[in-house]
């Protein structure tokens, strides 16, 4: 069986209320074991959609079918009222999710924030956002969160230095091609990062292949995947509007010779095999804005 890293991302109110229950009957039935990260304070992302109301991310939200996706109540959460605590209001799913055996990490405090300031923010302010979402999601699961992902992979150097501090076993926070250690500022090398590898529903449907054939589109990446591959997958898509899809993919990805697997369990033993690496800023086809890729060490 080949191992493949299987990352769940959940952004929202509705995806960790209706999203995550339903991943975690499929992935129970499939037994899968996956990492799930969290993102645990205001749901304001109807901000951010309405932010990205530009020609290109109308004409992604058209082909994607975006509103009966993600449902108009993600469209509105947070622009005309305050957004929603997720952690205080959904704090049950998350402990089951735990509770369940699979990995749990930090994907953000507020989602839509870190998206639309982490190209800004000072490494401090970060770690405050870091800080909030690490105390929250901690005394939810009753112990120590040791990884986290990024949302919207935005991620640069200043980003891995104000993760640094928190003791992650690792973080997944670039695009790329396999697990790295970037080399920080005081020449030490950082927490390990564990790349995602492939691509995601909403980058490829409309562009590449159709709603219709997106799993066999992605069951040939996935067979073909060299190296260290992470899959990525949103509470609030194959949870909802595409899980009956995303059942059917972890069937066929079992009868594939593949082995879903949570992100922490890609890491060798002896993290220093890892090589060094950085993560620098770049762009993803089908992804809006920039975005932390995997670069090669610099040259010293
Ligand atoms: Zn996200």
């Amino acid at each position: 069986m080949k191992k493949v890293g299987l990352r769940i991302d959940v952004d929202t109110f509705r995806g960790t209320r209706d999203g995550v229950p339903r991943l975690l009957d499929l992935l129970d039935w499939h037994e899968v074991k996956a990492s799930f990260f969290f993102s645990v304070g205001p749901d304001n992302m109807g901000r951010h959609l309405w932010r990205l109301m530009r020609p290109t991310f109308l004409t992604k939200m058209l082909r994607s079918k975006a509103a009966s996706l993600y449902g108009w109540d993600i469209l509105f959460a947070g622009t005309a009222w305050p957004g929603r605590e997720i952690g205080t209001a959904h704090a049950e799913v998350i402990a089951a999710s735990a509770k369940a055996g699979h990995e749990i990490g930090l994907h953000a405090w507020d989602h839509f924030a870190w998206q639309t300031w982490a190209g800004v923010w000072g490494e401090e302010r970060m770690t405050r956002e870091i800080e909030k979402g690490l105390d929250v999601l901690s005394t939810i699961v009753g112990r120590h969160v040791d990884c986290s992902a990024v949302a919207g992979w935005r991620a640069d150097q200043t980003a891995i230095e104000a993760k640094q501090g928190f003791g992650f076993r690792y973080n997944s926070d670039c695009r790329g091609t396999a697990p790295f250690r970037p080399r920080l500022a005081d020449g030490s090398l950082g927490t390990p990062q564990i790349p995602t590898t492939l691509p995601t529903w909403d980058e490829v449907v409309g562009r590449e292949t159709t709603a219709e054939d997106f799993n066999a589109f992605i069951l040939d990446k996935l067979v073909k995947a060299e190296g260290t591959p992470v899959y990525v997958v949103h509470a609030e898509v194959e949870g909802i509007a595409m899980a009956k899809q995303f059942d059917e993919l972890l069937a066929k990805a079992k009868d594939a010779g593949i082995a879903f697997c949570p992100l922490g369990s890609l890491l060798p033993k002896d993290i220093s095999s890892l090589p060094e690496g950085r993560v620098t800023r770049g762009t993803a086809t089908g992804r809006d804005g920039w975005l932390g890729v995997q670069a090669a060490a610099e040259a010293s």
